[in-house]
C-alpha cells in the first residue's frame, strides 16, 4: 500500500483523503515547497502532519498561538506520533530539555511561535538538526495586506536563511487574497510553489442572517435550545461580551468570556473549560479562536456584524470543524455598521507602512465593511455570496443557507429605481446613502435644507415612500452593480454604467421580501434545523447509544486530562453508531480510529457498544445504507427523516405553464421550476441538482484549472443547447457560467415530468 494511506489510516484514522490533501502531500514528498489555501476544517493539518512522518528528518511547524500548538501536539500525541511544543509557556529549563530531546530524534514534528527562530539557543539546534520541512501555519500573517499581520512571521525568512541546508517550505493559510498570496510566496521565498486553492464551501454549514433588535433575546433563546451543544457567541466589543456571558450564567448556562481586558490567566481558563466542554459556550471577541481546533462546536453566532467576511468566514468557520451540521447565525443590526467604522479609524497603522499604505490599507478597510454589510442585506443565497467574493463559483442556490430557505416575494422597483439614478446625477453625486434618501423622501431636516437640496427636481420625488424603503433600494442597486460607494469613509453614491439599462427600460430592478406568512412561520427556523442534525441519521436508539459512547468519553477524558474530542469527535462517535462494531476488525472501519487509538480506547468502545447491543445486529440509523448514514454524518447531505414531501417533479400540466426564455442560468431555471411545483407536497429542485443532471449525461463538467475550479460544456451539451457566457461578480471581476438556452430549457422541463 503506498506509504501515504499506511500513515493516514494508521496514526489517523481515515481511508481517503480529502480534495487537495493528497497533490500537496505528494508535492512535498518530492521535495518541492508548497502553498495550500483551505479553508477552515479541510484538513490542512493533515497536508504537513503525513509527510513529516514519511520524510527523514524533523518538521518545524511555526505557528502563531501557543493553544493552537498544544492542542495539535495533544491529538498527535493521541494518535501514537512524537511531537512536540516549543514556546514560552515553557521555563528555560523545560525548553532546553525539548531541545536536547528533539536533537536526539525524540520528535518528527516540533511546534515553535515564529518569535523563536530568531533565538541563538533554537538556531544552534537547527543548524545542526537534519530539518526535513519548514511550515508555515496561518501563514496569511506574513502579509501586512492580510486581517491578521503578525511582524514575527517576518522572522522565518532570516531563519531560513541561517539554515545550511534548505528544508522544504510548506505554508497554509485558509483565507488570501491575490495580494496576500503573492506576499506568502514572495516573502518566505517560496521555490516553484505547488499552490493550490480547494473549493472555499463548507457544506456542513447553514448560514443564516437575522435583522432583530431583540439580539439579547435571541440568543438566550437558542443556547437554551442547544443546551447539549458547543458553540462560540462573537461580539464586537468588551463590554457586549461581559454582558452576554453574564446573562446566561444568569439562565443558568455555563458560559465563559474570552476578551483582551481579561488578566492570561482568566483567558487561559476560560479557553481550557471550553475545550474541555466544563463550559461548552463561549462568549468572545475575535480575539478568540485562532488556534482553537475543537472540532465539536455545533454554532457560532455573531453578535455584532464583523468587519470583514474575511474575518467573518474564518470566525463562522470554527464551527463544524468535525463536518457535522452546524450553524452561522449573524444577527444584524445598522448600527454595527457605524461601530466598526469607528473601529476602522481607529486602528493603530503598522508604524512601518509608509502614508500610501496607510490610506490604501484604510481604503481597503472600508470597501471589505461594505462588501460585509451587503452580505447582511441580500436575498440571494448565502453561501453563493461568500463563493464569489472568494472568487469561486457557487451553483446560484445552496439549499443550505436561510435565504434559500426562504420565501420571497419580489416588488417591481424599476420607477423608484430610475427617480434615484435621476436624484443622484441631480446632486452631481456628492452624497451618500442617508442624505440621498433624505432628498428623494422629501425629508426637512436641517441638514438639508443647509445642502440646499430643497430645490432639486427630485426633492420629495419618492415621499410616497419611508426613507427606510428608499436605503432598502438603493442598497438593492449597490448589490447589483447599478450603483457604487466611494471607498472612503464618506462613501459617495456613483452611478454605474450598468444603469444605463435601467434608464432605457431594458432593465428592471426587483426587491425580493420575505413573505411575512413565511417569516412567522420560520421563527426558529435556525434551531428546528439544528435539532435534525444527529437525528437526521441516528435513530431513537442510535441516539441512546450515541448518549453512553459520549458519556463513556467524557469520563475517559477526565481521566486523560484531555479534551473529549481529541478522544474521539463527534462524527466518530455518530460513525460508530451506524457501525456498531462487534469486534476490532469492524471498529478499524470506524471514521476516526487510527491504530494507535484503538489500542488506548478501542476495548473499552467495543464493550460500551456490545454492552447496549447484547449483540444483536440492529440498525440504528434511518436509512438503507451505513455508507449513506455515514456520509450523512460528514455533513454533505442531510435530509429530515421527518419530512414526507417527495422528490421535485412536475406534472404535465404544471410544465406547460414553464416560462421559457432566450436562456437561464442554473439557478434562474431552478427558481422558475420550483414556482410551479405544489410547495406543500414536493421538495424543491436546486441548481446544484440540475447541474449533476447535467454532468451525469456529459453534457458539462468540472475541472481545476490554475488552482480554481471551473464549469465546462461539453461538445454534447453545446449541441443540446448549453452555453458558456460570461458574468461580472459584485468585485466586478468576471467569470464564466453555463446559460441554458430554450433548447436546453425543454429538455430540462422534460426530464422532470413525473
Ligand atoms: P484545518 O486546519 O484546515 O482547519 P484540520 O486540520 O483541523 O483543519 O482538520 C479538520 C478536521 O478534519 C479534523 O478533525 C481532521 O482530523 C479531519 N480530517 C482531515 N483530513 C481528513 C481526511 N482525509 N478524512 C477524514 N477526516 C479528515
Amino acid at each position: 500500500m503506498d506509504d501515504k494511506y499506511r500513515i493516514l489510516g494508521k496514526y489517523f484514522g481515515y481511508s481517503d483523503f480529502r480534495e487537495g490533501q493528497e497533490a500537496l502531500i505528494d508535492s512535498m514528498l518530492s521535495g518541492r515547497d508548497v502553498l495550500g489555501i483551505m479553508p477552515t476544517g479541510a484538513g490542512k493539518s493533515i497536508c504537513y502532519q503525513v509527510p513529516a512522518l514519511l520524510l527523514s528528518g524533523i518538521t518545524l511547524v511555526v505557528s502563531p498561538l501557543i493553544s493552537l500548538m498544544k492542542d495539535q501536539v495533544q491529538a498527535l500525541n493521541q494518535a501514537g506520533v512524537h511531537a512536540a511544543y516549543i514556546n514560552s509557556s515553557l521555563s528555560e529549563s523545560q525548553i532546553s530539555k525539548a531541545l536536547r530531546l528533539a536533537a536526539a530524534g525524540q520528535y518528527k514534528i516540533i511546534y515553535v511561535a515564529p518569535e523563536r527562530l530568531e533565538t541563538y539557543e533554537f538556531l544552534q539546534f537547527a543548524r545542526q538538526a537534519e530539518i526535513a520541512m519548514l511550515t508555515v501555519d496561518e501563514a496569511h500573517c506574513i502579509s501586512q495586506w492580510g486581517q491578521d499581520f503578525r511582524p514575527s512571521y517576518l522572522k522565518i525568512v532570516q531563519f531560513i536563511r541561517g539554515l545550511y541546508r534548505r528544508p522544504v517550505i510548506s505554508a497554509f493559510t485558509a483565507t488570501a487574497t491575490e495580494k496576500v498570496k503573492e506576499d506568502i510566496a514572495c516573502v518566505l521565498g517560496l521555490c516553484d510553489p505547488y499552490v493550490l486553492v480547494t473549493g472555499f464551501d463548507r457544506k456542513n454549514l447553514f448560514f443564516a442572517v437575522e435583522t432583530t433588535r431583540q439580539k439579547d433575546g435571541y440568543v438566550m433563546q437558542y443556547v437554551q435550545e442547544h443546551k447539549q451543544e458547543s458553540g462560540i457567541i462573537y461580539c464586537a466589543t468588551r463590554k457586549n461580551v461581559d454582558s452576554v456571558c453574564e446573562k446566561l450564567c444568569a439562565q443558568g448556562i455555563a458560559a465563559a468570556k474570552y476578551h483582551a481586558g481579561l488578566s492570561g490567566d482568566e483567558r487561559r481558563r476560560s479557553q481550557e473549560d471550553f475545550i474541555y466542554d466544563v463550559r461548552p459556550v463561549m462568549v468572545a471577541t475575535n480575539a478568540f479562536g485562532m488556534g482553537i481546533d475543537k472540532s465539536n462546536v455545533r454554532y457560532v453566532i455573531h453578535y455584532n456584524m464583523p468587519q470583514s467576511l474575511e474575518n467573518y468566514y474564518q470566525e463562522a468557520g470554527r464551527a463544524g470543524r468535525d463536518g457535522e451540521r452546524a450553524e452561522c447565525i449573524l444577527l444584524y443590526s445598522a448600527q454595527d455598521v457605524a461601530v466598526n467604522r469607528f473601529l476602522i479609524e481607529s486602528k493603530e497603522p503598522n508604524p512601518d507602512s509608509t502614508w500610501d499604505e496607510i490610506e490604501q490599507i484604510r481604503e481597503r478597510d472600508e470597501e471589505r465593511l461594505r462588501t460585509m454589510n451587503y452580505y447582511c442585506m441580500t436575498t440571494g443565497c448565502l453561501r453563493e455570496y461568500i463563493l464569489r467574493y472568494f472568487g469561486e463559483m457557487g451553483t446560484g442556490r445552496c439549499e443550505n443557507c436561510q435565504n434559500c430557505a426562504r420565501e420571497y416575494e419580489e416588488t417591481d422597483v424599476t420607477q423608484a429605481a430610475m427617480k434615484i439614478i435621476a436624484c443622484i446625477l441631480e446632486s452631481r453625486q456628492r452624497y451618500g446613502i442617508n442624505v440621498t434618501a433624505g432628498i428623494l423622501a422629501g425629508d426637512g431636516r436641517a441638514k438639508l435644507r443647509e445642502y440646499g437640496v430643497f430645490e432639486y427636481a427630485s426633492y420629495g420625488s419618492l415621499k410616497e415612500l419611508r426613507e427606510m424603503e428608499i436605503k432598502e433600494i438603493i442598497n438593492q442597486m449597490l448589490v447589483e452593480g447599478l450603483l457604487a460607494a466611494t471607498k472612503d469613509k464618506y462613501a459617495l453614491l456613483k452611478v454605474q454604467q450598468a444603469a444605463g439599462d435601467v434608464v432605457d427600460g431594458r432593465r428592471r430592478v426587483l426587491l425580493k421580501k420575505v413573505k411575512e406568512d413565511h417569516r412567522k412561520a420560520e421563527t426558529g427556523r435556525a434551531s428546528a434545523s439544528a435539532k435534525m442534525r444527529r437525528s437526521d441519521i441516528l435513530n431513537s436508539k442510535g441516539l441512546e447509544l450515541f448518549e453512553r459512547l459520549r458519556a463513556l468519553r467524557t469520563e475517559i477524558a477526565k481521566e486523560e486530562g484531555l479534551p473529549p474530542y481529541i478522544i474521539f469527535s463527534d462524527k466518530t462517535l455518530v460513525d460508530l453508531c451506524v457501525k456498531a462494531p462487534f469486534d476490532k476488525s469492524e471498529m478499524m472501519q470506524v471514521n476516526g480510529v487510527g491504530e494507535h487509538k484503538y489500542n488506548r480506547y478501542g476495548q473499552r468502545f467495543l464493550a460500551a457498544v456490545l454492552d447496549y447491543t447484547k449483540g444483536a445486529r440492529e440498525k440504528y440509523y434511518f436509512g438503507d445504507a451505513p455508507q449513506a448514514a455515514a456520509q450523512g454524518a460528514s455533513g454533505q447531505e442531510m435530509k429530515a427523516p421527518c419530512k414526507k414531501k417527495a422528490d421535485f417533479s412536475l406534472t404535465k400540466e404544471q410544465a406547460a405553464a414553464f416560462p421559457y426564455a432566450e436562456k437561464y442560468l442554473v439557478a434562474e431555471l431552478a427558481e422558475k421550476l420550483n414556482g410551479l411545483r405544489d410547495a406543500d407536497t414536493t421538495k424543491k429542485i436546486s441548481g446544484a441538482e440540475i447541474f449533476r443532471r447535467m454532468q451525469a449525461l456529459e453534457y458539462a463538467g468540472e475541472a481545476v484549472q490554475d488552482g480554481i475550479r471551473r464549469k465546462y460544456v461539453t461538445e454534447k451539451g453545446r449541441a443540446a443547447g448549453l452555453l458558456i457566457g460570461m458574468r461580472r461578480s459584485k468585485k466586478g471581476t468576471e467569470y464564466e457560467d453555463i446559460y441554458y438556452k430554450e433548447e436546453a430549457q425543454r429538455m430540462v422541463v422534460a426530464m422532470v415530468i413525473a
